[in-house]
């Protein structure tokens, strides 16, 4: 069985074709500069195949940028499938599912509306989600589609941790309440893990660290979300790369009053130019705060210690509302590859039975129990793989 996922933005798109069973991936590659002039990249995984970078193909909408991959997945030369009969359903991923949608689901008209209503919550997002659906069911028709929510996986959390302590009726009339994204991960990574362990998903207590350019950190308990780090936008929780996470909603008011800004601009401080980039002076990137903290950056030390320190605070806080935890795991750019992080998070958590091992420590980019033998919680490397996830979503559901 080969399952299309598809991950399309408003001018880009991202695409894998993959085996949902064996987790082999035939193809990848990307459409960018859709509606501007168009570029087209395709790598696939099968040897003698040609990669094609970044070269030009004229896509004035999202069909143009499909029609190319599929031209090129069946491509007599360079394709990796016979014909578009061996591409048995297209995984997309959407952002927001808001309260509709606890799980990926078979798509249909009244499946398309109700994506449709989620726009406000993910104004940015769903649209360009939408015109990907609809662009590939003109180009397949009679090919099933699922699409795949990067919030379902946390409408398992309980009022407590969703609700904010706003007026109710924010909540009843304009559904303003915790959301959580980086769903796919977090459920991809904890299935993971419980195979790592060898127990049962019902079993485990887990924090799942998605530390990326993007983070957001997640209490996992029995398999299901019960917290999570992100809230009503990907804005809420820890800092990261260019977005400040949580902080005091009153500062918004003294900077906008003090500088003048309305709301547009203050929310483009917070997003754009807030998190590590904002205090290091440095960089959004992890490695380059890296070098500048060891030639001697004092802001750069800084941005790193108060990612490490807000991580290890919500580690503490899941530990907490769960009543323990099992595994700690990492994932995404960070938590695949900094160690120095990892060890920031974990150091000072002995009291609570976590012990890194630091040598195991030193390992990246593939499944690896990072913490001592005899480490009451175990810590995990675990790299994510949301494509692999909405194939396997995908498939279980065309396949009943
Ligand atoms: P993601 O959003 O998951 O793709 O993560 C991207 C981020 O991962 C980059 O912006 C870097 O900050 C970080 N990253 C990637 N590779 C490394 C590395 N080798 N060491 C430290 N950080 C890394």
């Amino acid at each position: 069985m080969n399952i299309l996922v598809i991950n399309a933005g408003s001018s880009s798109l991202k695409y894998q074709l993959l085996n949902p069973e064996t987790g082999e991936l035939l193809a990848k590659g990307l459409c960018e500069r859709i509606g501007i002039d168009g570029k087209f990249t395709y790598k696939p995984q099968i040897a003698g195949k040609e990669t094609l970078d970044a070269v030009d193909v004229t896509m004035p909408t999202h069909s143009e940028a499909i029609q190319a991959v599929l031209d090129a997945l069946v491509d007599a030369k360079n394709g990796v499938v016979g014909s578009m009969k061996e591409i048995d359903a297209v995984g997309h991923r959407v952002v927001h599912g808001g309260e509709k949608f606890a799980k990926s689901v078979l798509i249909t008209d009244e499946v398309m509306a109700a994506i449709e209503e989620c726009n406000p919550l993910a104004p940015l997002h769903n649209p360009a989600n939408i015109i990907g659906i609809k662009a590939c069911q003109a180009l397949m028709p009679g090919t099933p589609m699922v699409a795949v929510f990067d919030t379902a996986f946390h409408q398992t959390m309980p009022p407590k941790a969703y609700m904010y302590a706003l007026p109710y009726a924010y909540y009843e009339n304009d559904k303003v309440r915790r959301y959580g994204f980086h769903g796919t991960s977090h459920k991809y990574v904890s299935g993971r893990a419980a195979a790592m362990l060898g127990k049962k998903p019902e079993e485990l207590k887990l924090i799942s660290c998605h530390l990326g350019n993007g983070s957001s950190i997640a209490a996992v308990d029995g398999g299901k979300s019960v917290d999570t780090s992100m809230g009503f936008t990907p804005l809420a929780g820890l800092p990261m790369g260019t977005r400040s996470g949580d902080l005091d909603a009153g500062i918004l008011q003294y900077l906008m009053n003090k500088y003048g800004m309305n709301i547009d601009e203050m929310l483009n401080i917070l997003n754009k130019k807030s998190g590590v980039e904002g205090l290091s002076c440095v960089s959004s990137d992890f490695r380059d705060l890296e070098n500048a903290a060891n030639n001697g950056d004092e802001k750069a030390k800084l941005a790193e210690e108060k990612f490490a320190y807000e991580v290890k605070k919500y580690v503490g806080a899941y530990a907490a509302a769960m009543g323990g935890v099992d595994a700690i795991i990492f994932t995404a750019g960070v938590g695949e590859n900094d160690k120095g992080i990892r060890a920031m998070v974990c150091e000072g958590l002995e009291y609570m039975g976590v012990k890194l091992d630091a040598e195991a420590n030193q390992g990246r980019g593939k499944e690896l129990v990072i913490s001592a033998p005899d480490s009451k919680v175990k810590v995990l490397l675990i790299p994510t793989n949301e494509e692999l996830m909405i194939a396997q979503d995908t498939a279980a559901i065309v396949n009943g």
